[in-house]
């Protein structure tokens, strides 16, 4: 089904009105926007790029209790947000080395989540 769409585009201080129509995530026509940063900012908002996803996850029994980690390859665009926010949530055990998977096919999505700095394990 084609849907009609309208934003405001936010690059900068003229802030047109930009009209769109989308079909299953596929843009079909845009409208309205006066310069090209405004096309590319519905394209990127309809279908934002892949990309690397970065965050810092709670450690259990480490030194610290945050590790940076990073996907292992580029997430498709749409799944972005999703991963942002299930990474806010995921735990994971030391000793970890840096470049180590730390968790394995995160979301079903067939991306691994490597460290990106070692945590030693914390010993009483
Ligand atoms: S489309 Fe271009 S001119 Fe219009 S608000 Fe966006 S950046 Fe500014």
């Amino acid at each position: 089904m084609v849907v009609q769409r309208f934003k405001t585009c936010p690059r900068c201080s003229n802030g047109c009105m930009i009209s769109y129509l989308e079909e299953a995530g596929r843009i079909i026509t845009i409208k309205g926007a006066t310069c090209p940063k405004g096309e590319k900012f519905i394209y990127e908002t309809v279908a934002p790029p892949d990309s690397l996803v970065d965050a810092d996850v709670y450690v259990k029994n480490g030194m610290v209790s945050m590790a940076k980690v990073r996907s292992a390859k580029p997430v498709p665009g749409p799944m972005v947000e999703q991963f942002e926010k299930a990474l806010k949530k995921a735990e994971i055990e030391a000793p970890i080395e840096f470049g180590q998977v730390v968790i394995e096919n995160f979301m079903d999505s067939g991306i691994d989540i490597v460290a990106r700095a070692s945590v030693k394990k914390y010993v009483q």
